[in-house]
């Protein structure tokens, strides 16, 4: 088992064109080594400009933080998997939990829009995790296997990461504890066994994502389930970022 280390940071909706070059300019003077894949989000019409900026350094990766679940056509303002692919992307988030809050998205729109951004030859980091009621109320387990299940089932999942984000971690300063994180990613691993087989749950990379930073990412990518993060606000600044991908 040789699973990739991965460091992705989700910029949200932040930086406006020239603060997005500023904060890449900062993140290249220090990009660690190659045994990373390093990937950033930024907004949409901004991801161009951080593509090409990179494009040269060859040592970072870009993506889309969502996608339409349709194909093309008249959708105003949403943006389609295959225009995200023309663009020079390689990654597409899909099922983000601010997606899931504020904007309605379900598992079975997740489901759409994965099929669609792997048929556009994206990969695909599928975000799922409980908020706060479901782990007080101890249905963690289950409602992250929903999540996986309904939206991956009949998928090749080939091209697929997984992030683990508990809702309740997310921008709230409040991260997973090491046993906490792991304990998920090892039934994220059980999951993906039932749902594809052994191979799929050894080689499948598993993010964590919610609070994580420069000071707690090496004791989480330390569990031998945790392949890396997806990482919100501390990707917002170069030095800290820089931190996180050397954190393994
Ligand atoms: C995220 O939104 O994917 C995230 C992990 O945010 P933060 O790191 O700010 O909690």
């Amino acid at each position: 088992m040789n699973r990739k280390k991965i460091v992705a940071g989700n910029w949200k909706m932040n930086k406006t064109l020239s603060e997005a070059i500023e904060l890449m300019s900062g993140i290249l003077k220090n990009p660690g080594d190659n045994s990373v894949t390093k990937i950033v989000f930024p907004p949409y019409p901004v991801i161009s400009a951080i593509t090409n900026f990179v494009g040269a350094s060859g040592s970072f990766s870009t993506g889309a933080q969502n996608c339409s679940e349709h194909a093309s056509g008249a959708f105003t303002g949403e943006v389609s998997a295959a225009i995200i692919k023309s663009i020079g992307c390689k990654y597409v988030l899909v099922g983000h939990s601010e997606r899931r809050q504020y904007f309605g998205e379900t598992n079975a729109i997740s489901s759409k829009k994965i099929k669609l951004a792997l048929e556009n030859k994206l990969n695909v980091i599928y975000c799922i995790g409980e908020t706060l009621a479901e782990r007080k109320a101890n249905t963690h387990f289950d409602v992250v296997k929903t999540q996986l299940t309904e939206a991956l089932q009949g998928i090749d999942p080939t091209n697929i990461i997984i992030a683990y984000e508990p809702v309740w971690a997310i921008g709230t300063g409040e991260t997973a504890t090491q046993a906490q994180a792991q304990e998920m990613h090892a039934h994220i691993r059980v999951c993906l066994k039932n749902l594809f087989n052994s191979d799929v749950a050894n080689n499948t990379p598993i993010l964590y994502g919610g609070s994580c930073n420069a000071q707690n990412a090496a004791e989480l990518f330390a569990c031998p389930d945790i392949d890396g993060g997806l990482i919100g606000g501390a990707s917002l600044k170069a030095d800290d970022f820089c931190k996180i991908i050397r954190s393994f």
